[in-house]
């Protein structure tokens, strides 16, 4: 007989495994099953985000970043270093460690809250049945009362640049250079472009961006994205807007090299790379992973189709994460996990989908929260906006890291907060702020009447909620209504 479930949940990403961990909190006996294998061929939980995505990233972005601190800014300080130099296989083999520590704890999370979890491929068999088959190839049979399905994405491949894993690589690969190319390109201005751009050329790349777009980070307040080419350029990505790239060709010598073809507003261009970084997307992954007889419906970009709540149009079938509409961030799928276990649950939960945060962890970072300015004029809403720039604060000051500024907009009748847009230091940290003032409908006037602590960077989110009402303290006041 098969094993029984409340609750079978495919792929342990952050989607999943935060269902799986919740499913078991309310009290179900929920599997959770990941096909994924680590280097010495053991199961390992985490997904994308964990192994090579949001995590692994992030640990480069602050090993480069150190890097040209210790190269350059701290003599500021008066602390005086001698030559700076980078060892690139250590900087990867701490990514490495604190990747195999995240992972191992997930595995102590399922133990902890009682979590089968199972390695092996899985598939939707039939309405309650998921097929295992282990990597020696058995077959296992699981029964289950829900399914949820969170399967992830994959990057997306082009036929002009066909990833080989040595030359040309995804974001993967380029988490996995053991050395630092001389000349680097990055096909996509996207966040993971911008990311992984920046840490190669912190590091000592020369590095090229190609973007196809005439827009640069069109989801972005255009006075920020503004900004942020101008500090993205000049630390030293030089990133080439409306330049599609059409084809490339690897080089026959024993020197592996790229030559990379791409049109721009003058015509054919060529440039040769030393190593290339595809970043023009993920994909959601669904391959194999659903029986067709079963008539889960998929929309025209291959996405499961969910309603609000992440169910499918089959009864007790859900589907959570990068595989269904919305932006596919960590934080967004791990929400879903928790709505779905909690509606197998009975509970009314929701998840705020006007309120999902987006970072760029560039240096300065990027971060935003609710509508922009363009958005605004789009929807012919009247709205104060309120800017405060990090060179005026004092904290920033102190820390020598004052570019960028922290913009709030909010409605010119209300006053409540319809959005907030920060390029500068730990803008992650600080919009956060906002998101949970937004998820209080707060006005500005409610976070200009709150005490924030002297010296810190979100004095500036005090100061631009000030400054939309026309009377920031520190700053000459220049308000805008719209
Ligand atoms: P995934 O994390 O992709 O996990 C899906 C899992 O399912 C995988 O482990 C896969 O092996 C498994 N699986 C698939 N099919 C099967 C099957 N049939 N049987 C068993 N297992 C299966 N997001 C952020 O929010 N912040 C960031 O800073 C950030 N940085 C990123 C940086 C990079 C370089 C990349 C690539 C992504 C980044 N992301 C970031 C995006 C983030 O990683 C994803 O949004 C997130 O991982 C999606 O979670 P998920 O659970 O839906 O899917
Ligand atoms: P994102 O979807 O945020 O990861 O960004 C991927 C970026 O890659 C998008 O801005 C696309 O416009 C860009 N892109 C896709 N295909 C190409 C191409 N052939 N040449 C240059 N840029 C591309």
């Amino acid at each position: 007989m098969s094993k029984q479930y409340d609750v079978v949940v495919i792929g342990s990403g952050p989607a999943g495994y935060v269902a799986a961990i919740r499913c078991a909190q309310l009290g179900f006996k929920t599997a959770c099953i990941e096909k994924w294998l680590n280097k010495e061929n053991k199961t390992i939980y985490g997904g994308t985000c964990l192994n090579v995505g949001c995590i692994p990233s992030k640990a480069l972005l602050d090993s480069s970043h150190k890097y040209v601190e210790a190269q350059g800014h701290l003599d500021v300080h008066g602390i005086k270093v001698g030559k700076v130099s980078m060892d690139v296989p250590a900087m990867i083999g701490r990514k490495d460690k604190i990747v195999g520590q995240l992972t191992q704890g997930i595995k102590g999370l399922f133990a902890a809250n009682k979590v089968d979890g199972i390695g092996g491929t899985g598939k939707v068999s039939a309405t309650d049945k998921v097929t295992v088959t282990a990597h020696d190839g058995t077959e296992e049979v699981l029964t289950a009362k829900n399914i949820i399905i969170a399967a992830g994405s994959v990057p997306i491949d082009i036929p002009p640049a066909l990833v080989n894993g040595e030359t040309i690589v995804d974001s993967t690969g380029a988490l996995e250079f053991q050395e630092v190319p001389k000349r680097l390109g990055v096909i996509g201005a996207g966040v993971i472009g911008l990311e992984l751009g920046s840490v190669w050329s912190r590091l000592g790349s020369k590095v090229t961006v190609l973007e196809a777009l005439d827009d640069f980070l069109p989801a972005v307040d255009k006075q920020i994205s503004k900004e942020a080419m101008k500090i993205l350029s000049k630390q030293g990505l030089d990133i080439k807007m409306g330049a599609r790239v059409s084809g490339s060709t690897l080089s026959k010598g024993a020197k592996k090299t790229v030559e990379v073809n791409y049109t721009d507003q003058d015509g054919e261009q060529k440039e040769t790379f030393d190593k290339l970084i595809v970043a023009v997307g993920r994909r959601p992954f669904t391959d194999n992973l659903i029986d067709p007889a079963i008539g889960i419906e998929l929309d025209e970009r291959g996405f499961i189709k969910v309603n609000e709540s992440c169910g499918t149009n089959i009864p007790n079938i859900y589907a959570v994460g990068d595989l269904v509409r919305g932006p596919m961030l960590a934080h967004k799928g791990m929400e879903e996990g928790v709505m779905v276990a909690e509606r197998i649950a009975d509970k009314k939960t929701q998840v705020n989908y006007d309120l999902v945060p987006s970072v760029i962890y560039t240096h300065p970072e990027i971060a935003w929260i609710g509508k922009n300015e363009e958005e605004l004029k789009a929807e012919g809403v009247d709205y104060n906006v309120g800017v405060f720039p990090f060179v005026a604060s004092g904290r920033a000051l102190a820390a020598n890291d004052s570019d960028g500024m922290v913009k709030l907009l909010a409605d010119a009748k209300t006053d409540r907060i319809l959005g907030c847009h920060v390029i500068g230091a730990s803008a992650a940290d600080l919009v956060q702020q906002i998101v949970i003032a937004m998820e209080f409908s707060a006005s500005a006037e409610d976070i200009g009447l709150t005490m924030f602590a002297h010296p810190a960077l979100s004095e500036a989110i005090h100061e631009a909620a000030l400054a939309a009402n026309g009377h920031a303290i520190h700053i000459g006041n220049r308000k805008r209504r719209k």
